[in-house]
């Protein structure tokens, strides 16, 4: 156990965590130079095309240092706030963290919330100051930053380049000097936690889990804690980048199980492992059970695709548990499942997997945050609303209250002001103000979590000319002044494109509405009204007009090949469309109301 040393690596994103990576991988040739293929860690295509690690993985390092051999296991950990609780249980699994910050970007958002996340853990900090090779680097001004923000001295930090490979030794020297070696007794009951699964199509889930103490034996009789369930180690090893077979996994040490489990539900990160006949009396703490937080209807693009898509999100399911889905119908698009996901870019990844992996053509409706409404028979009982339809009448309604969220901005101090005003304009409350040097602030605010959802960090990107980070997390419920906005097109009420807004804003964002709806949904060969309602009130009417001519008109007959270009690209382009009523929508105009600005 001396020789274990488990660390991860945090850093705000494309401060160049990824890349560091596969240095160290490199460096301890734990993958030869054959299988060396940029970011090896990132390894979902999605991934990979965004440039962002979206589930965490870990690997096993072997280095010789002065004569003796050392295992270095990296825990990997997702670089995105939506799997904000997943960052959290894999830093519980390590005993330090290479703390990485962009020598031309210095601290920002993120490297301050993963760093306090590591601290609550205890966890040795490791500085490396990266990137030292461009050219726009600011080293003498970003190592004051870091030991403003650390305490710690300058020479503890480490220069490094992840592209040309400068700073890999003396990183490695410093994990083995610096980080402590795990705690542990292998004497005691088994107590492992579990930082992460895999769905493995052929074997089932693959647990990746920390030993705290204790020992895991192959076949031994395991069981997790917060579930209750039951299960024989069926398989138990060491994850080099294939997985490596062992008898046995100890105390201190990182792992996979392999344990015939076929639904990623039963595996729950944060949870404890311990031995089924001789359990530990205590569970590691900090399980939580992941809630989702943002919420939107999926329906396939044609309605009898519906059982299709049903066992398609079944499938996904077993592989993410963290997508939940519940039928729902809509008056305007059928049969189709209101699906909880993390956040914003969960609900994405969702979208883009079930049309790439199962071929689906789905619409997503507008998102929103999951709301307690109060009704006045009843108002000592929250009613949970995860779809603005189910929200009850006005007249029937108590009061309403909506997630808030604590934010954490940093940007440059000449973007102080228009920072400020947009989050008021979020409805934000600025909480606290500091200047981290004369040239950077950090700003905090508790803000509707519903405003993240609609088109924040755009916004913030536009008014920071890019020079902002972001970073938030959830505080609880809070009561607000919400309506509901209705769309009507062609007088028929369009559920799918209700949305809880506040009171305050609901005349402008119906009128924005109404112009952004008449620019993306294709004109046809009638008038279509346009209208945005609270209850029975119209608050703002556009129209459609007409098409006078078929688009074909204009091949002047004679270019058969051009018309039916022209066709094929009018069919294409109808693929993400949704027939309501007589009018056709765009999957566009159902996220219309995120982007009004
Ligand atoms: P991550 O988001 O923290 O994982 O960052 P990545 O490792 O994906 O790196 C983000 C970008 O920075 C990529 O385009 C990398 O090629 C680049 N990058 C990473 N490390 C370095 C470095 O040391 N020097 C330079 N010049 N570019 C780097
Ligand atoms: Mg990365």
């Amino acid at each position: 156990m001396k020789n274990i040393r488990n660390f991860c690596i945090i850093a705000h994103i494309d401060h160049g965590k990824s890349t560091l990576a596969d240095r160290l991988l490199s460096a301890t040739q734990t993958v030869s130079a054959r299988e060396e293929k940029a970011q090896l860690l990132d390894n979902m295509d999605l991934e990979r095309e965004r440039g962002i690690t979206i589930k965490s993985h870990a690997i096993q390092m072997e280095y010789t240092y002065k004569g003796e051999k050392y295992i270095l296991n990296l825990i990997d950990t997702p670089g995105h706030v939506d799997f904000s609780y997943e960052v959290s249980r894999s830093i519980a699994a390590c005993e330090g963290a290479l703390l990485i910050v962009d020598a031309a970007q210095s601290i920002q958002a993120q490297t301050i919330s993963n760093l306090y996340l590591a601290l609550e853990n205890d966890l040795e900090i490791i500085p490396v100051l990266n990137k030292i090779d461009l050219p726009s680097a600011n080293p003498e001004e970003v190592s004051d930053d870091i030991v403003d923000l650390l305490g710690c001295k300058h020479d503890e930090i480490i220069p490094a380049s992840g592209k040309t490979g400068l700073g890999v030794e003396q990183i490695l020297a410093a994990i083995i000097e610096r980080i402590p070696p795990p705690k542990g007794a292998e004497d005691e009951p088994l107590q492992a936690l579990i930082f992460d699964s895999h769905y493995n199509p052929f074997r089932g889930i693959e647990v990746i889990f920390r030993v705290n103490n204790g020992v895991i034996k192959k076949g031994q009789k395991i069981k997790f804690m917060a579930t209750g369930k039951e299960y024989f180690a069926d398989e138990v090893g060491t994850l080099k980048l294939n997985q490596v077979p062992k008898q046995q996994i100890g105390a201190g040490d990182v792992g996979y199980l392999i344990s015939g489990i076929k639904e990623a539900k039963e595996v729950k990160v944060g949870d404890t492992i311990t031995d089924a006949l001789n359990p530990t009396q205590e569970m590691i703490t900090g399980f939580e059970d992941v809630k989702p937080m943002v919420f939107a209807g999926i329906y396939p693009v044609e309605t009898e695709d519906y059982e299709d898509l049903r066992a398609s999100m079944e499938k996904l399911q077993l592989n993410d548990a963290s997508l939940v889905f519940q039928a729902e119908s809509s008056a305007a698009l059928g049969f189709g499942f209101r699906c909880g996901f993390l956040g914003m870019l969960h609900m994405e990844i969702i979208q883009e997997r079930l049309e790439r992996e199962f071929n689906q053509t789905v619409i997503t409706t507008v998102p929103n945050v999951s709301y307690y409404a109060y009704t006045k028979k009843d108002p000592d009982a929250a009613f949970i609303v995860n779809n603005p339809s189910d929200l009850p009448e006005p007249s029937r309604l108590d009061r309403v209250e909506e997630p808030y969220i604590k934010a954490t901005v940093i940007t440059k101090s000449d973007f102080v002001g228009q920072v400020m005003s947009l989050c008021i304009e979020k409805r934000g409350q600025i909480t606290n103000q500091t200047y981290l040097t004369p040239e950077r602030v950090e700003l905090n605010f508790d803000m509707p979590l519903a405003e993240i959802v609609f088109d924040f960090y755009d916004r913030l990107k536009t008014v920071s000319k890019g020079y902002a980070s972001f970073d938030y997390h959830p505080i609880g419920m809070r009561q607000s002044r919400l309506v509901r906005l209705d769309v009507l097109l062609n007088g028929q009420n369009v559920d799918a494109l209700s949305a809880l807004i506040h009171e305050d804003n609901a005349y402008n964002i119906g009128k924005k509405m109404c112009e952004k709806l008449r620019e993306l949904i294709p004109r046809q060969q009638f008038d279509i009204p346009i209208q945005a309602a609270i209850g029975a009130k119209i608050i703002a009417r556009e129209t459609i007009k007409a098409l006078r001519k078929d688009v074909t008109a204009k091949c002047y007959g004679g270019d058969i090949s051009r018309k039916r270009k022209l066709l094929e690209k009018q069919k294409a382009g109808k693929k993400r469309m949704r027939q309501v009523g007589n009018v056709e929508i765009p999957q566009s105009a159902f996220m219309a109301v995120l982007k009004l600005n």
